[in-house]
């Protein structure tokens, strides 16, 4: 079977340091497999979309050397694809209408990404309520994975997480629905991305299994947070991309990412240091932690980015 990579920006800003190392462990996880990289636009989430934002994030990727194959998808595209994947789900009784007011959901005790859906509409509307949102139902066994990075997770989704959205409220596809139904459409291999998206991943492996779609191999890289914890966001000042140095700032990504690329590099072109990193890439050595302070790359960053005098 070919190893088919992807990275999927959301267009909500330009791309920064916490990003391009998303991206660039991406890129060089599938290229030193042998495989093809692609890019996808996660950009369903309408309110969030800033005009443009998938054009700048394009050109920076490509004045970074990072080149994927094929054409660029964006899921904006995909919305008959997603309602046709929603309908399976509600035919085989696996999916469901849910009236509850997003307050109404948050009754239930907390689980880890908030409160479990306390179960109110799953078997069926009750009377005098109108549909708003659609969830799939879960079950109390363990959804495992064993990611390249991180080793064993799991969660029992009925304890963890509960019924969860695949339609919401204002009617827009939800992320998990998405990323599922692309990635198997896209034939997509190998998930690289931040570790921030982990928890996500056994509501997405538990939705291929109900699509009968095959399960890709997941690693989950380091995110970027600032000093606050909080992951980075998107006007990130010091940890801005910056057009000069590109090589350096390529470098400081595989340096994070625990690849040990020899200095020189920094002065090579944006080719050379990617080709290096493709030949000598051994996911191995990512760190396997879900956080990486960035103010702690920040003066390595500034120093070999050109901004320190
Ligand atoms: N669009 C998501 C983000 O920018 C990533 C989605 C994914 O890789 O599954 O955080």
């Amino acid at each position: 079977m070919s190893v088919i990579g992807r990275f999927a920006p959301s267009p909500s800003g330009p791309l920064h340091l916490g990003s391009l190392l998303a991206a660039v462990a991406s890129f060089v996880h599938a290229r030193a497999q042998g495989g093809q990289w692609l890019v996808r636009i996660d950009d369903l989430d309408t309110p969030r979309v800033v005009p443009n934002a998938d054009r700048h994030i394009l050109n920076t990727l490509s004045a970074f050397g990072l080149r994927w194959d094929g054409q660029v998808m964006h899921q904006a595209d995909r919305r008959e694809a997603y309602r046709a994947a929603i309908e399976r789900l509600r035919s085989q009784g696996d999916a469901f209408e849910c009236g509850c007011t997003r307050r109404e959901a948050r009754a239930g005790r907390v689980g880890i990404e908030g409160p479990v859906y306390p179960g109110t509409c799953r078997r069926g509307l009750p009377a005098g309520r109108r549909a708003r949102s659609v969830r799939l139902k879960v079950s109390n066994r363990p959804t495992v994975l064993h990611d390249a990075v991180q080793g064993h997770y799991e969660q029992i989704l009925a304890d963890d997480i509960g019924d969860f959205v695949i339609r919401r409220a204002d009617g827009i596809t939800a992320y998990q629905l998405a990323t599922v139904v692309d990635d198997a459409f896209q034939q997509i291999t190998e998930v690289v991305r931040g570790a921030d998206l982990l928890s996500s991943t056994p509501r997405q492996i538990w939705l291929q299994e109900r699509l009968g779609y095959p399960r890709p191999n997941y690693a989950h890289v380091p995110v970027l947070v600032d000093t606050a914890g909080q992951k980075l966001g998107k006007s990130q000042g010091a940890l801005a991309l910056r057009s000069e140095r590109r090589s350096a700032q390529l470098w400081v990504c595989l340096s994070m990412l625990g690849q040990e690329p020899p200095d020189r590099l920094c002065d090579a072109s944006q080719e050379s240091v990617l080709g290096w990193a493709v030949d000598a890439w051994s996911v191995g050595d990512v760190p396997s932690r879900v956080e990486l302070a960035a103010h702690a790359y920040q003066r390595s960053w500034s120093h070999r980015s050109g901004l320190a005098q």
